[in-house]
C-alpha cells in the first residue's frame, strides 16, 4: 500500500528511520505515494538498483548524461540497463545552455573559472527539470564520502528541488553505510560495477573532473582536485532547507 509522506512528519519519520538498514530506507522510499524515482549515477551506487530489485517492488531509474562522461561509464550504464532489464531514463543538458557556455568559454572553462557554472548547465538544470515532475527521490549519497555529507539524513524535504505545487522527498538510504560496506555487498552479491573502479577511480563523475586516488587518500580528492575540500558538490545536493 502506498503511503502519503508530508512535511509535518519528515522529521519525525526521519528519526524513526535514522537507524534502519538501507533496504528499510528504500522500502519506505519505494512505497510513498506519487512518482518516485532512483538517482543512478553510474557509480557504486548501483546496490540501490540491486536493493530495489531484490525488493521486489516496482521502481523508477533516472541517470544525467552531462556529455562528458568516461566511455566506461557509458558501458557501465548500459551494462545495468540490461542486467537488470530497466527502462533507464537518461536526462541531457538544454543543448542551448551547453551551446552557449561552450561558445564563450570553451570546453575547459571549469579549471579556471567555478566548476559550478558548467554544474550548473550540465547537471543541476537537467536534474531539476527532472525532479520537478517527482515526488520523491532516492540518492546513493553517504557520510563518509565528504565533509560536506557528514550530515545526510537518512530521509528529507528538499524544498530547494521540489516542483511548483510538489512536496520533494529526498532518500539517502546508503547515508549510514561505509564505502567498506557497500563494497562488500557489491562483491558478495556479484553486482556489477564500473570499470573505472578497478582503476583507482573511487568517486566517479564527469571525465575531466574526476582522476584516480591513492589507496591513502580520500575518494573526494579525485573530483575537482583544484578546489578546497568544501566546495566539493556540484549542486545536485544542494536543496535541502529542512531536515
Ligand atoms: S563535473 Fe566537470 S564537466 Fe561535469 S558538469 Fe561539473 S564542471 Fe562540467
Amino acid at each position: 500500500m502506498s503511503r502519503i509522506v508530508t512535511i509535518d512528519h519528515i522529521d519525525a519519520l526521519a528519526a524513526e528511520y535514522a537507524q534502519k538498514d538501507a533496504t528499510d530506507i528504500l522500502k519506505l522510499a519505494l512505497s510513498q505515494a506519487g512518482e518516485v524515482a532512483i538517482s543512478f549515477s553510474g557509480a557504486e551506487d548501483v546496490i540501490l538498483i540491486d536493493m530495489a530489485k531484490n525488493l521486489g517492488l516496482p521502481f523508477r531509474v533516472f541517470s544525467l548524461d552531462t556529455g562528458r562522461l568516461h566511455p566506461e561509464t557509458y558501458q557501465f550504464l548500459e551494462k545495468v540497463r540490461k542486467h537488470y532489464n530497466l527502462k533507464l531514463e537518461v536526462c541531457w543538458p538544454q543543448p542551448e545552455a551547453v551551446q552557449q557556455l561552450v561558445n564563450q568559454k570553451g570546453l575547459f572553462s571549469f579549471y579556471t573559472d567555478d566548476h559550478k557554472e558548467c554544474c550548473g548547465v550540465r547537471k543541476v538544470q537537467p536534474l531539476r527539470q527532472k525532479l520537478a515532475t517527482l515526488d520523491g527521490w532516492i540518492t546513493g549519497q553517504r557520510k563518509d564520502q565528504s565533509p560536506t555529507r557528514a550530515d545526510v539524513p537518512v530521509i528529507q524535504y528538499d524544498q530547494g528541488f521540489s516542483g511548483v505545487g510538489k512536496t520533494l522527498i529526498k532518500y539517502n538510504p546508503l547515508a549510514n553505510m561505509t564505502s567498506a560496506e557497500v563494497w562488500s555487498y557489491i562483491r558478495m552479491l556479484e553486482v556489477p560495477y564500473n570499470l573505472l573502479h578497478e582503476r583507482g577511480f573511487t568517486s566517479i563523475g564527469c571525465e575531466p573532473c574526476t582522476r584516480p586516488v591513492l589507496p591513502s587518500q580520500h575518494e573526494r580528492e579525485g573530483r575537482w582536485w583544484w578546489e578546497e575540500a568544501t566546495h566539493k558538490e556540484c549542486g545536485l545536493h544542494a536543496g535541502n532547507l529542512k531536515g
